[in-house]
């Protein structure tokens, strides 16, 4: 066997220990008799895996008792309209900061539910920077603003808290989130597919504040409503069982890595080595602002895009893989989330030198 880096954005790099440990518990979990796959969502064994995750993820983020969480299916995706179904409340005004691909798919989606205002953009600089918060244009009718923390196409991030001036804040962390600390109070709503810092595809965290639920329109599912799903513990339905078991074990592992205040000084270290080793060739570029640069996606160009294909051929010879930008923005990605070592951010410096010698 011979196991890669792998540099994908999404599913994306496992702890090892976490493949290992499934790879164990496969065939029977803990004293069960049987494998988490074939468990009754209802039994008490899955009830303990679902409880462990829950309060795992609440120590993990400190998320204060007056918050939901809420492990729910449709990806991020569904929660673009999912979120305006929810928690307008009888309002028609959201705000939305545009800063790449992911908040435009967020706006294009909740144009549907309400007068979108587009509070401020940055697609005049190609998505390379964030408009300062003071010149946004909030509008205080508005139920909202919602942000995309990391954008993770465009490899832009932003490094504060925005100030929401009093509007509710909602933020898309679906690439970023317990890569650092963050404040949940300051949030009304927080939402995450897995498959890039938490675990495997199919599960979407949504932490949301106890006021802002019991208010979804009459046309919104009952699987999609927040008020009934927290009431009935994100299983009034049939829950990606196996996926939550896997997402409660890459919490344990995070915890047994010192939780997210750890982990983030070991993503500043990967991303700020891996930055470095971009700036000073002369080979590769990264478009975006440093300030704003993202610690998990890290977009970068090669001078000359004839070499784009050798690259990635060689890369990948050399044990680096998924290193190919997304096709929107092409060039090359690496993206290092929580999972990725740093002996692969290692691995990828040295080798992004040889291939700049050698070419
Ligand atoms: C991947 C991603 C999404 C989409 O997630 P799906 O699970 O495919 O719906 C949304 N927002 C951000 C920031 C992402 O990185």
């Amino acid at each position: 066997m011979s196991r890669v880096f792998n540099f994908s954005a999404g599913p994306s790099v496992f702890p090892e220990p976490v493949l290992q440990q499934a790879q164990q518990e496969m065939l029977e979990w803990r004293d069960s008799g049987m494998s988490v796959m074939e468990m009754s969502h209802r039994g008490k064994h899955f009830l303990m895996i679902a409880e462990e995750l829950e309060s795992d993820l609440r120590s993990l983020m400190a998320v204060p008792d007056n918050y939901k969480v809420l492990f729910l299916q449709g990806g991020a995706t569904a929660q673009f309209s999912l979120i305006p179904q929810n928690i307008l409340n009888g309002k028609t005004k959201a705000c939305y900061i545009k800063t790449g691909a992911w908040s435009e798919k967020a706006i294009k989606d909740a144009q549907s539910y309400c007068d979108v205002i587009v509070s401020a953009s940055s697609e005049d600089t190609n998505f390379t920077s964030i408009p300062d918060a003071s010149a946004w244009t909030l509008d205080e009718q508005a139920a909202y603003l919602h942000y995309t923390s990391n954008e993770t196409i465009h490899g832009v991030e932003f490094q504060e808290v925005p100030d929401a001036k009093g509007l509710t804040l909602v933020s898309d962390m679906s690439s970023n989130i317990l890569s650092r600390k963050i404040d949940v109070s300051q949030y009304g709503l927080i939402y995450a597919g897995t498959q890039k810092n938490m675990g495997p595809a199919g599960v979407t965290v949504v932490i949301v504040r106890d006021d802002l639920t019991g208010h979804a329109g009459k046309s919104t599912p009952s699987v999609f409503d927040y008020a009934s799903q927290a009431k009935n513990q994100s299983m009034l339905n049939t829950p990606a069982t196996y996926n939550w078991y896997l997402v409660g074990l890459v919490l344990k592992w995070l915890k047994t890595q010192g939780g997210v205040e750890s982990i983030e000084q070991r993503n500043i270290a990967k991303a700020a080595k891996l930055y470095h080793a971009i700036d000073q060739s002369n080979l590769y570029s990264n478009p975006v602002a440093p300030p704003f640069r993202s610690r998990m996606n890290v977009p970068f160009i090669l001078a000359d895009e004839s070499l784009d294909k050798p690259f990635l051929a060689s890369a990948e010879a050399n044990g680096l893989f998924e290193l190919k930008g997304h096709r929107s923005v092409g060039g090359m990605r690496a993206s290092i989330y929580n999972a990725m070592p740093e002996a692969g951010v290692l691995a990828l410096i040295e080798f992004m030198a040889e291939f700049e010698r050698t070419h």
